[in-house]
């Protein structure tokens, strides 16, 4: 059974899912913050046989995925921009956001649990 991952990305019309590219295909791992969407991925999870998983987007465009520093101060949400404070990794916030929902969702097909933070 694949397991899927409730979080972020764009509605890709051509495979009838959610993705970010290759790479988030490769793995059957797809990341969607919007609550909203929830509901369509299940439906079409259900539809190909996937579990979909919720997890808690607080704080994830605010976490740095290199080293696990979570502050406010870095992300810049006016300009769209991360960076962090700690170990000065830079990139879109947004993208910042789902690449840690994205960690989120592996950890747990690994482990069985949900971690808001990288492992150091
Ligand atoms: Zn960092």
């Amino acid at each position: 059974m694949a397991l899927d991952v409730v979080c972020g990305g764009r509605f890709d019309r051509n495979s009838g899912g959610y993705g970010a590219g290759p790479a988030a295909r490769s793995i059957s791992v797809r990341v969607v913050p919007f609550s909203q969407r929830r509901q369509m991925l299940e439906y079409k999870a259900a539809l190909h046989q996937a579990r979909t998983v919720a997890v808690d987007p607080r704080y994830t465009s605010q976490t740095c995925p290199k080293c696990g520093h979570v502050a406010r101060g870095n992300r810049d949400k006016r300009r769209h921009r991360f960076e962090c404070h700690q170990c000065h990794y830079r990139s879109n916030d947004d993208r910042i956001g789902a690449m840690n929902l994205h960690r989120q969702g592996i950890e747990y097909r690994v482990t069985g649990v949900i971690a808001a933070r990288p492992r150091s």
